[in-house]
């Protein structure tokens, strides 16, 4: 039976947790916050399911506790940040917020933020700029084993590198597409192989680049080398959208390693449980294009021509990308978060690495 718990009560636990490895209260509660969020928004990969990795990176030296966002050059319309290897949840913020301002300011902010560890959830951070009714794009590789094969390899070679795209709607619930670029995230092969699910086919390859819909090839190492330096070879996920969404991929790694200085990866794995994410944002306010009347208008008109769309026969109707969040949230609002027992375990053991008791 999977644990059930209240939102609040979880956030406090993991805050403790956080605490006690070395972070202040303030950043331990944004941290708790983020990762409970991505629970209750239905993105159990991206939650609290994380911590016992957020606890070894910070024991291993991977992770910095109570680091800053730095700005290394500020244009107004261009921004440079180094996250200095801090919380991503928190040097996100910090980094939205700069951008954010400027693009008030200017119209529009091309923001680069390299080295802030694991970001969560991207759409967290476009969600902050419709808020304030600007549009936001990210682009984001990922600095950590190389679990995503290039369209047609048969090994990995880059991360899940998630792109998100978030676009205000004059009146209505702004639309917030966040989506890894692999076939799913990894960590939700992390999630199936705790729950002892397969998965469908066409997600997987084995460590021999054979098709498969076992999720511990991507969790645990596999065959005799499992205790050679790297960690043993593991399979790899697919991109989604075969050779397109691969070239997205390759663009996140462009433009979210490269571009931002923050790095790509071209060497073979490692241990390291860091994770490491370099962010390319450009926001723009409508207001200032000078279009902003016609991009409500046009807007919510296509918003509601795909709304009249009607259901498939076998589907569930039209949603909107931003809509299976919000709804996760309200349900999971009212009944709790459910968490695996062995990622509950996992969590009650990181919590004793770092002396809290929780239960
Ligand atoms: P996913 O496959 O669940 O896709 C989510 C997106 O699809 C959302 O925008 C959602 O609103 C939309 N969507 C879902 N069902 C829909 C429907 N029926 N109609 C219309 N839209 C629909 O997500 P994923 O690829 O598993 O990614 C999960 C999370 O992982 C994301 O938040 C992403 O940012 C995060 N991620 C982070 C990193 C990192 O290193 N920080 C790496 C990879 C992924």
């Amino acid at each position: 039976m999977p644990k059930l718990i209240e939102a609040q009560a979880l956030r406090s636990q993991v805050a403790s947790i956080l605490i006690a490895n070395g972070s202040a209260p303030a950043e331990a509660e944004t941290v708790a916050a983020n990762l409970v969020l991505a629970n209750l928004s239905g993105h159990d990969s991206h939650g609290v399911g994380m911590l016992p990795r957020y606890v070894d990176a910070v024991l291993e030296g991977g992770l910095q506790p109570n680091a800053g966002v730095r700005v290394v050059l500020d244009t107004g319309t261009l921004l440079t940040l180094d996250g200095q290897r801090g919380y991503g949840q928190v040097v996100g913020e910090q980094a939205m917020a700069l951008g954010m301002a400027r693009a008030t300011a200017h119209g529009s902010c091309i923001m680069t933020l390299a080295h802030a560890h694991h970001l969560g959830r991207i759409g967290h951070f476009a969600e902050m700029a419709v808020a304030q009714g600007l549009v936001a794009l990210h682009f984001v590789n990922v600095l950590s084993r190389p679990v995503v094969a290039p369209w047609g390899g048969g090994d990995g070679r880059y991360g899940t590198n998630p792109c998100c795209i978030g676009v205000p709607l004059k009146g209505r619930e702004p639309f917030v597409l966040d989506f890894a670029t692999s076939r799913v995230a990894q960590g939700k092969m992390r999630v199936a192989y705790n729950e002892g699910r397969q998965v469908p086919p066409g997600y997987l390859i084995d460590a021999q680049g054979h098709p498969t819909t076992d999720p511990g090839v991507v969790v645990v190492p596999q065959g005799s080398s499992a205790g050679e330096p790297g960690g043993g070879l593991f399979g790899a996920l697919m991109a989604f959208g075969e050779h397109k969404g691969y070239g997205l991929a390759v663009a996140c790694e462009l433009l979210g390693g490269a571009l931002t200085g923050g790095g790509t990866w071209h060497r073979p794995a490692d241990n390291a449980r860091a994770v490491v994410n370099g962010m390319l944002t450009v926001l723009i306010d409508p207001a200032r294009l000078g279009t902003q009347q016609r991009f409500d208008e046009e807007a919510l008109a296509f918003v509601e021509w795909l709304r009249q769309s009607p259901a498939a026969p076998d589907g569930t109707g039209v949603m909107l990308a931003g809509e299976p969040e919000r709804e996760a949230r309200l349900e999971r609002g009212e009944t709790g978060i459910a968490i695996d027992d062995q990622t509950w375990a996992e969590i009650v053991q990181a919590g004793a690495r770092v002396g809290v008791r929780v239960e």
